[in-house]
C-alpha cells in the first residue's frame, strides 16, 4: 500500500467509528442523526486529509487559525473537484482580532465568537465576499476566560450584537466542557443557557459541543454541531 493509500484507510476506518458512535449516541438519546453536524477538526493536518475526507462524505471541516485556513482553502480551491465542491469551513479556534477580517471573508461559520470587539471586523469581512458568516457565541462554562468564551452573564448581550449585525447570522450557543469536568453536566448547563438565547432568537437553536473525548454526552443534551478533530483524524503527530 502507498503511503497515500494507507492514510486513506486510516481515514475511513476513523470516520465510519466516529460515525458509529454517533448513530449509537443518537440512538440512545432518541434522536436522528439528520439533526447533527459532524464538523471534522482538520487542524494540523494536511490538506490532503481534508481532501480525502471530502471525498467520504465529509462537508464540514474545523480549523483554529486563520493562517492554516487561508492555506488550506488555498489549495482546496486550486484544485476544484466534485468532492470538495461546497465545503464548509468552520472556525472553532480563539480569534485573535487582527485575524478576524480575514476569518470573516474566509469561514462559512466561527463558533469561537467571545468578544465584542471582534464584530466589526468580522462583519466587514463577511461582507466584502457578499456573504453571510454564522456565528456561535462561546460561553465559558467555568467562568475562566483564559480558554475563551465569554462568561454566562455576557452571553445574550453579545448574542444580541452578533444577531444586530448585517453580516453575521447568529446561529446559537457553543461550549468546551471545563477540564476535570463531568462533561454531562457541562453539557446540560449549556443546554439551559442555549435555551434562553433562543428564547430571544428563535432562530438561534444550534449547539456547537462534544470534541472526540465527550461526544456522547454532548449528544445527549442537544448538540447540533460535533466538533471532533482526533477521534477521525488520529492523534499521532502530524505531518503538516
Ligand atoms: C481542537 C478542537 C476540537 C477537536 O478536538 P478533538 O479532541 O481533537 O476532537 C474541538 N473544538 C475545539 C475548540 C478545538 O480547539
Amino acid at each position: 500500500m502507498s503511503g497515500d493509500e494507507a492514510r486513506r484507510a486510516e481515514l475511513v476506518s476513523g470516520l465510519g467509528r466516529v460515525r458509529a458512535r454517533v448513530s449509537d449516541a443518537c440512538a440512545a438519546a432518541g434522536r436522528s442523526p439528520s439533526g447533527l453536524t459532524l464538523v471534522v477538526v482538520t487542524k494540523t493536518y494536511p490538506v490532503s486529509d481534508v481532501q480525502v475526507l471530502a471525498s467520504l462524505g465529509v462537508r464540514d471541516v474545523g480549523e483554529a487559525r486563520e493562517q492554516e485556513l487561508r492555506d488550506k482553502r488555498f489549495q482546496v480551491d486550486a484544485e476544484p473537484d466534485a468532492a470538495t465542491a461546497g465545503l464548509r469551513w468552520h472556525v472553532v479556534g480563539r480569534l485573535q482580532r487582527n485575524k478576524a477580517r480575514s476569518v470573516g471573508r474566509l469561514a462559512d461559520v466561527v463558533h469561537s465568537v467571545d468578544d465584542e470587539r471582534l464584530l466589526p471586523r468580522l462583519s466587514d469581512g463577511a461582507s466584502e465576499t457578499g456573504r453571510q458568516v454564522g456565528c456561535f457565541v462561546q460561553v465559558s462554562l467555568d467562568g475562566d476566560p483564559a480558554r475563551g468564551g465569554v462568561v454566562e452573564a455576557g452571553l445574550l448581550p453579545l448574542a444580541e450584537q452578533v444577531a444586530s449585525s448585517a453580516s453575521l447570522r447568529l446561529l446559537g450557543v457553543m461550549a468546551v466542557a471545563p477540564v476535570g469536568s463531568d462533561p454531562a453536566e457541562a453539557f446540560a448547563r449549556l443546554q439551559q443557557l442555549s435555551s434562553r438565547v433562543a428564547h430571544e432568537h428563535p432562530d438561534a437553536v444550534h449547539v456547537s459541543a462534544g470534541m472526540s473525548g465527550d461526544l456522547e454526552q454532548a449528544v445527549a443534551h442537544g448538540a447540533t454541531h460535533l466538533r471532533v478533530g482526533a477521534a477521525v483524524l488520529g492523534s499521532r503527530s502530524p505531518t503538516g
